[in-house]
């Protein structure tokens, strides 16, 4: 019986010429943003939308009008999060994760702006005024009317309890997870402070997005045109590749690690 080759991600492979250059643009670079999508979370177990096998080819998740004008759609949606919601939190962050927060201490990040609804950014450690959730976070729900907002936690109990519609407990509203639906404005707050980022960093880093979701996928444009390099680390080619100074085509944890390891391992300077 023979020995299988060693393929990428093997550690007994020379890291390819795409990772080389990630890291070297990592150690001439000081203010790093790192723009993620669902691709960083899929080593956690969790799926993306629109990767092979993603979310998107089992049907749309609905759109807020949907939501706000059905009871059967809503009564469809908690009763989903019963079980999907102790499915979330019981993952943990992965090696993509863990890079980041690495990078966060080594004081290069300013901050990880993400389309992740998940909340594994901060579970790696990074503080939460360092993640910036364009959005939103299913950790959350708020009411509809009033605002108000539960943990997923204390929601958790209440549809364990037996609730199938769980109304706001201040006003009877109709609550929601504190996530962006379809066909809803980014918040503004978020949005303004990652345009902001956009436009200081002198690297940008998008891990695991199909950059198709607007106005998030204008993002890596606003970095490119405010000067900063542009790196792309994906499973497959995205239609803003063209853009990018580095692509990276592979899982983001190892191409990540690989790429930190590489920068610690030679020195600092221009
Ligand atoms: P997307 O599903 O449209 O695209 C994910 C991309 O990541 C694909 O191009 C895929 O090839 C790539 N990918 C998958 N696994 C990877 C890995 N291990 N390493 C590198 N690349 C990998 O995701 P999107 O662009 O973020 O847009 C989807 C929208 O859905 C977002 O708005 C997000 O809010 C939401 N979403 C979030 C989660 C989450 O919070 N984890 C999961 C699914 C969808």
């Amino acid at each position: 019986m023979t020995d299988a080759l060693p393929q990428y991600p093997d550690k007994r492979e020379a890291p390819p010429e795409s990772v080389l250059a990630f890291a070297e643009l990592l150690r001439r670079s000081s203010r790093v943003v790192a723009f993620t999508g669902a691709g960083i979370s899929t080593e956690s177990g969790i799926p993306d939308y629109r990767g092979p096998g993603g979310v998107w080819s089992q049907g749309k998740p609905p759109t807020i009008a949907d939501f706000l004008d059905s009871r059967d759609t809503r009564l469809a949606y908690w009763e989903r999060r019963r079980t999907s919601y102790p499915e979330m939190v019981a993952r943990q962050p992965n090696a993509g994760h863990l890079a980041l927060s690495r990078l966060a201490e080594m004081g290069k990040l300013s901050v990880v702006i993400t389309q992740n609804i998940d909340g594994l950014h901060q579970d790696s450690g990074l503080a939460d005024d360092a993640v910036v959730e364009l959005h939103g976070t299913a950790r959350q729900v708020q009411c509809t009317s009033c605002g108000t907002r539960e943990s997923g936690e204390a929601i958790h109990k209440r549809l364990l309890a037996g609730a199938d519609h769980p109304d706001c407990l201040q006003c009877g509203g109709l609550l929601r997870s504190a996530t962006v639906l379809f066909g809803e404005q980014l918040p503004r707050e978020p949005l303004r402070r990652a345009v902001a980022e956009a436009q200081q960093c002198d690297l940008m880093v998008v891990i695991g997005s199909s950059l198709v979701v607007q106005p998030a996928a204008q993002l890596p444009l606003v970095a490119k045109h405010g000067g900063a390099a542009l790196v792309f680390v994906n499973r497959e080619s995205t239609q803003l590749d063209a853009h990018a100074d580095v692509l990276v085509l592979g899982d983001a944890g190892h191409a990540l690690t690989t790429a930190l390891d590489l920068m610690e391992g030679t020195p600092d300077g221009p």
